[in-house]
């Protein structure tokens, strides 16, 4: 089973929540913290739930989203 891990590129983030609502795994949520344009930015809220499906970055308009999968022993 791969285990994925998601890197947002926060300054490119413009938080409209696309990744959020995407996410069948509910991994991602709104940031507190605000990025130098002023959004709440996603982040990886739960990251031990991504299984690396790259739904979010596939629904990104930014692109902010980059996913990285890695193998785990089954
Ligand atoms: S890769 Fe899949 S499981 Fe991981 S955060 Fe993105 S949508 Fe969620
Ligand atoms: S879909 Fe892209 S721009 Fe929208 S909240 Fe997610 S990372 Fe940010």
């Amino acid at each position: 089973m791969a285990k994925g891990v998601v890197v947002i590129d926060e300054d490119r983030c413009k938080g409209c929540g696309l990744c959020i609502a995407a996410c069948p795994q509910h991994v991602l949520d709104f940031s507190e913290k605000i990025n130098k344009s002023g959004y709440n930015y996603a982040y990886m809220k739960y990251p031990e739930k991504c299984v690396g499906c790259a739904f979010c970055a596939m629904t990104c308009p930014d692109v902010a989203i980059e996913v990285y999968r890695e193998k785990v022993a089954a």
